[in-house]
């Protein structure tokens, strides 16, 4: 419990942009269309070099932004922006029958169920707010730590990247 505590105390700013999936949405989008032009050629020339940078953003910037736990299957665009693997139950598909009245987490009192806020954020997004519908895949463990971005690109999750 601390530690989920103590992952959202450090990362000062995210609550607020997390508030405002529409702007998320746009700046992945964005990285969706870079990231389909530029790893192709990473891979060519560096493939090594190429996944460990990808992996270095991904731990670096969605570790900031989403608490990013690197599950390798990355479904932020379906859930609000908001990252299912801080459920403390590690739900992918929620929310559990436990959720408090106050929309508070049954596990952890103090914070905010992930999946209320999941389907909060979710309505405010543009392409992808019915996403939130969609009944999620189990979680394959053999890609934790890897990049999902690359995952995706390579079909190798169950995720994909959806306009492809
Ligand atoms: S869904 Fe997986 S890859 Fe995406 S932010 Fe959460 S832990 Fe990271």
């Amino acid at each position: 419990m601390t530690q989920y505590l103590k992952e959202a105390r450090r990362a000062p700013g995210s609550e607020w942009l997390k508030d405002h999936s529409a702007l998320l949405e746009r700046v992945y989008l964005m990285t969706q269309k870079v990231f389909f032009v530029l790893y192709p050629v990473g891979k060519r020339i560096a493939p090594k070099l190429t996944e460990r940078v990808v992996i270095w953003g991904e731990k670096t910037f969605k570790g900031y932004l989403f608490n990013c736990q690197m599950c390798g299957q990355c479904i932020l665009h379906s859930t609000g922006m908001t990252c299912p693997m801080n459920c403390p139950k590690n739900l992918r598909n929620g929310p559990c029958g436990g959720v408090r009245q106050n929309g508070h987490c049954e596990v952890i009192p103090e914070r905010m169920c992930v999946w209320v806020q999941a389907w909060e954020r979710s309505q405010g997004m543009n392409q992808y707010a019915n996403e939130m519908r969609t009944i999620q895949p189990l979680v394959n463990h053999a890609l934790k730590n890897s990049a999902s971005w690359i995952n995706a690109f390579e079909g190798l999750d169950h995720a994909k990247f959806p306009d492809t």
